[in-house]
């Protein structure tokens, strides 16, 4: 064998091993949520990534260029659905240009297909009165029931696009529902604090965690999703807590916290940041843990 041909087998055992790496699924989410449980259903066998922080409002992410080189290159596009991320989500698609997650495309993941959506709006919905749910409410992952929904919908959507993997992701989905139950044995106790309780929410965002949790959201910051409050509208707030004797008001870290402030010492209340997404603040770096966390401390917060 000449030194010649011993480089050239070694290149090409080289392309070889770079095929196998780049065989990965390529995932890209909207939120940080589903970028989680994409993750631990993935395992290695996905390389996963995600446009909006957890920190950031999901109806409010702004279109960067180096996100639309991600989604060049994916394989699997996922995203909440039901108009959460259409401020943005169509210009980065647009400026993509990949078929695979396009409408119709096999990676074109809409997630809300696979959840059972609360808060349709019966009737024609106006969004020039500042709606921003016109297809129901899109913040369903804050109940662990839809969150094992997203892994089943990861699982299946893996499986048909990768499908010699398919024992690997089902394992890993069966991993994380097990984590995921062994969590919420663990957090009934604060369960049972929290239900019935009176509290105020800022946003929407908190119905399906409000289903989940039994906590009883009295009145909303916003007089309308994502509709900042009126000094009017705050007077009924305040209303609602004298009456009902709601002790929190919980809000997620980007909204404007003197407003709560503001009804907080009218009433006596406790203003409560709550993150509605893994990454909302320091310490809450996976899905499990945020459920853990905002129930811990809503239980601590009405007790
Ligand atoms: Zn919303």
């Amino acid at each position: 064998m000449t030194l010649f041909t011993t480089i050239r087998r070694g290149a090409a055992l080289g392309a070889v091993v770079a095929t196998v790496a780049s065989a990965q699924l390529r995932v890209v989410t909207s939120t940080t949520d589903l970028y989680d449980i994409a993750k631990a259903v993935g395992g290695d066998k996905v390389v996963a990534a995600h446009i909006g922080e957890g920190y950031q409002d999901p109806h409010f992410i702004e279109a960067k260029p180096s996100f639309v080189l991600q989604l060049q290159r994916a394989d699997v596009w996922a995203f909440v659905g039901l108009d959460l991320e259409i401020g943005w989500m169509p210009l980065l698609l647009d400026g993509a240009r990949n078929p695979k997650i396009t409408l119709g495309g096999s990676g074109y993941l809409d997630v809300s297909r696979a959840m059972p959506v609360i808060d349709i709006p019966r009737g024609a919905v106006d969004r020039s009165q500042g709606d921003v749910h016109p297809l129901g409410n899109p913040h369903y992952w804050l109940d662990p029931e839809n969150g094992r929904r997203i892994a089943r919908l990861f699982l299946s959507k893996y499986s048909e696009l990768d499908p010699k993997n398919a024992t690997a992701y089902a394992a890993n989905e069966k991993a994380f529902e097990e984590r995921l139950g062994a969590a919420e044995k663990a957090w009934q106790a604060d369960l049972a604090t929290i239900k019935g309780k009176p509290v105020v929410a800022w946003h929407t965002s908190w119905r399906y965690f409000a289903e989940y949790t039994g906590m009883n959201i009295v009145a909303y910051m916003e007089p309308k999703p994502v509709v900042p409050p009126s000094p009017s509208h705050l007077v009924t707030v305040i209303g609602a807590i004298r009456r009902t004797g709601a002790k929190v008001i919980v809000m997620e870290p980007f909204y404007d916290k003197k407003v709560a402030d503001f009804v907080a010492k009218e009433t006596g209340a406790t203003v409560l940041i709550l993150p509605s997404s893994v990454g909302g603040v320091k310490g809450v770096d996976d899905y499990i843990a945020l459920m853990r966390s905002d129930i811990a401390q809503l239980a601590a917060a009405v007790k």
